[in-house]
């Protein structure tokens, strides 16, 4: 078992039950870790907020130096890193790399932000008073994780998070802990103890005692939009600051002008990346009905070429899903569609070869319309819905009509419609000719239902600060506003 890490000591927790963590590629146990229970999450916030008061008056500078040295430490695990992350979640190792690769980078990125936290001076009301806007950490922040990206998700919270001089309580998602555990042991141990702190569990348990410990003033979550409500719910009762990235259904609009190949390609990495089990994958793909035959049997040709396999293997394009109830959903989803006039032109199914873990096989569908689940709702998996347009304001509305609002995909050289498209389209993030690139500097986050935080940028740190004006006054004389009137 892979024991909990509380005030810099590893504990096996309070509840003795224990939750097991599989390999998604054999559907084999790797190792276990505690289901932790509400005594253990205060433990923690008893921790985490004793350490705050040494923490906080840390500078700046010593801050961003420990920032520098977690991301110098990780670079020298890299490889068992990147190897503990593929077993336990399972996408092909190059993604796992690129994660890991991510995590060192933000790292790098707040440890320099974190040496420019700062206020600013505004002008006064009056010649004696002198004005200025302080920012000062929350005190105890719950990072909340969820499975798909366990270690970028966190770390997008918890460097800005240290950097702003807050301390942090992680807890990792129950399918995906191992490599988060193990970050604590070998990369944030420099931290003094209680800063930072791992505990595992189950959300309704640990996740919801956290959420509701009067001790935590903000809650960091990635997560479905059905979680993000009950804690927002939650955390509404004692009015706690959220900073929720939750569920989409992003959209792709492909442009008449664009390669009817390259944009195949395009659609085919930006849906099926991870086996679709990210949050900004293009889940709706939207064509020029004159390119619609081309295009179809483009990406379908290009799909079928695709290695599944284990993650470990370097010859594996697209990896299992990360658990048996993720898998479920896409096949209902695609179901549906069927049962409503959908047609599967590849995929549709599990594989036979691969029947010990959880694969699927990318699926391309036409003939979907907006009625259908698999338009609506986020289905998280390795699929590629294709409905076609008549003109760009109908591929803009079709874009727009989700509840959610976190990315957007263009491709088109024609930079009318690329004005049209980032200005019209209600997304967070707005991708033109290259599909998911992130940047350290660019805010990540979405609106509408998808939540309204931001992570990365200066946007990600400022969301860790509280802001506090002060107000001065040098003349103590008494004021003619002042009693009695
Ligand atoms: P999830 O909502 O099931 O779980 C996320 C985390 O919340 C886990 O750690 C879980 O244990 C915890 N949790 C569950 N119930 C809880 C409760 N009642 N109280 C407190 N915590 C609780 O999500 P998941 O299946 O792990 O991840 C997939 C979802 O995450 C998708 O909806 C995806 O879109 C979303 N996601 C969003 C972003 C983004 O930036 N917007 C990024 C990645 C993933």
């Amino acid at each position: 078992m892979k024991p909990m890490y509380i005030n810099g000591e590893w504990t096996a927790g309070s509840g003795g039950e224990t939750i097991d963590i599989y390999n998604p590629a054999t559907a084999e146990i790797i190792d276990t870790v505690p289901d932790g229970t509400a005594e253990d999450a205060a433990k923690a916030v008893a921790a985490a907020k004793a350490a705050f008061k040494e923490w906080r008056w840390v500078t700046a500078f010593e801050r961003a130096e420990m920032l520098q040295e977690a991301a110098n430490k990780l670079r020298e695990h890299f490889d068992e890193i990147v190897e503990l992350l593929t077993l336990e979640e399972g996408k092909a190792i190059s993604e796992n790399e690129e994660e890991t690769e991510w995590v060192i980078g933000t790292l790098e990125y707040y440890a320099g932000l974190a040496r420019n936290v700062r206020g600013r001076v505004i002008p006064p009301a009056d010649r004696s008073q002198f004005n200025f806007i302080i920012k000062e950490p929350f005190g105890v922040v719950a990072c909340i994780i969820p499975f798909n990206y366990p270690l970028l998700l966190m770390i997008w919270k918890v460097a800005p998070a240290l950097a702003a001089g807050n301390t942090v309580i992680i807890k990792p998602s129950d399918h995906t802990p191992l490599a988060t555990l193990r970050l604590a042991e070998i990369v944030f141990d420099h931290f003094p103890p209680g800063v930072v702190n791992v505990v595992t569990g189950r959300g309704d348990r640990m996740g919801e005692a956290l959420v509701e410990h009067p001790d935590v003033p903000l809650i960091a979550f990635t997560g479905s939009t059905a979680i993000g409500q009950r804690i927002s719910s939650l955390a509404a009762k004692r009015i706690k600051k959220l900073h929720l990235e939750l569920g989409g259904k992003d959209p792709f609009v492909i442009a008449p002008d664009a390669d009817v190949e390259t944009a195949a390609e395009a659609v085919a990495y930006a849906a099926l990346l991870n086996a679709g089990q990210v949050c900004t994958s293009s889940e709706r793909i939207y064509v020029p009905e004159q390119m619609s035959q081309a295009f179809t049997g483009a990406i379908v040709d290009f799909v079928r070429g695709l290695r599944l396999g284990p993650g470990l293997e370097r010859t594996t394009d697209i990896g299992p899903m990360a658990a048996p109830a993720f898998r479920e959903k896409v096949a209902s989803h695609i179901a549906e569609a069927k049962a409503k006039g959908a047609k599967v032109l590849t995929g549709g199914q599990a594989p036979e070869k691969l029947d010990q873990g959880w694969f699927y096989e990318p699926t391309v569908l036409t003939n979907v319309n907006h009625s259908m689940v698999i338009m609506r709702e986020e289905t998280f998996g390795p699929t590629i819905p294709i409905m076609t347009y008549r003109t760009f304001d109908e591929a803009i509305e079709l874009a727009n009509d989700t509840v959610y609002g976190l990315g957007a995909c263009i491709r088109t050289n024609d930079a009318r419609l690329v004005k049209r498209f980032f200005e019209e389209v209600k997304a967070g993030t707005i991708w033109i000719n290259d599909p998911l690139t992130d940047n350290y500097a660019g805010p990540f986050g979405g609106m509408k239902m998808t939540g309204g935080g931001r992570e990365l940028g200066e946007e990600g740190l400022e969301g860790f600060l509280e802001t506090k004006h002060v107000h001065w006054d040098f003349d103590d004389t008494l004021k003619d506003y002042w009693y009695p009137y």
